[in-house]
């Protein structure tokens, strides 16, 4: 499910486009000014952002370009939202790094077809970029379902691929083993918590030198760095 945050100040707006989003199975949140929506996103890291021009605290622009500055945001697609049709306005927005934008009154249809194209567009790229992950001691190749320490292939069970590849997909963030059981292992059924740590293990073992990029945090989870 694609994660959406509305950044506008207008409550009925921001209420419709959450209706219609909502309706289309999108998550959204919500800010109501620019530094909140700056901080969400900061946060949150939503698949797409629709940022409103005039805001309080912090305009559009503004939140626009400290987005395109941090790389943890930089990568995130928006669609500007501005009052003023003049052209200077788009220009402006589009060299900031806004992927599109709409003039007010917009239709919601034309929205979410712009909001589906411009995700689509980013996860094909996405899903490019993270063909491979390279680091100068690991190489993990999702489409070949090759792991690589130090040049010398490694063999992995497609379970421990795909903790290493969800982990890996996810760098810097903490799991904990329930939510690895859900999202890697996927089942309903009991399975021992145990159970990760015992994949984990092997996967470490496996991965000698580089197994130091798997690391526990004691009665967190794991996480990948
Ligand atoms: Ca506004």
């Amino acid at each position: 499910m694609s994660h959406l945050l509305i950044i506008e100040d207008e409550k009925d707006i921001v209420e419709a486009i959450e209706y219609n989003l909502k309706k289309e199975n999108f998550k959204v949140s919500k800010a109501y000014d620019g530094s909140s929506g700056l901080r969400l996103a900061r946060e949150k890291k939503p698949d797409l952002i629709i940022l409103d021009l005039m805001l309080p605290l912090l305009d559009g622009f503004e939140v626009c370009k400290n987005l395109k500055k941090e790389t943890k945001t930089a990568d995130i697609p928006i669609i500007m939202l501005t009052a003023k049709s003049s052209e200077v306005d788009k220009v402006l927005g589009l060299e900031l790094g806004a992927d599109d934008y709409m003039t007010k009154p917009f239709s919601m249809r034309e929205l979410i077809a712009r909001v589906r194209t411009i995700l689509k567009r980013y996860g094909a790229k996405k899903a490019f970029a993270l063909a491979a992950l390279k680091f100068p001691d690991l190489e993990i190749n999702w489409e070949t379902h090759e792991v690589k320490v130090l040049g010398g292939t490694v063999e992995l069970t497609a379970m421990e691929f795909k903790l290493l590849q969800y982990l890996a997909e996810n760098e810097g963030r903490v799991f904990s083993r329930e939510r690895l059981l859900d999202n890697v292992w996927g089942v309903e059924v009991a399975i021992e918590t145990r159970t990760v740590d015992v994949h984990m293990r092997r996967l470490r073992e496996k991965l000698g030198k580089a197994g130091k990029h798997l690391k526990t945090l004691r009665g967190v989870g794991y996480k990948f760095v």
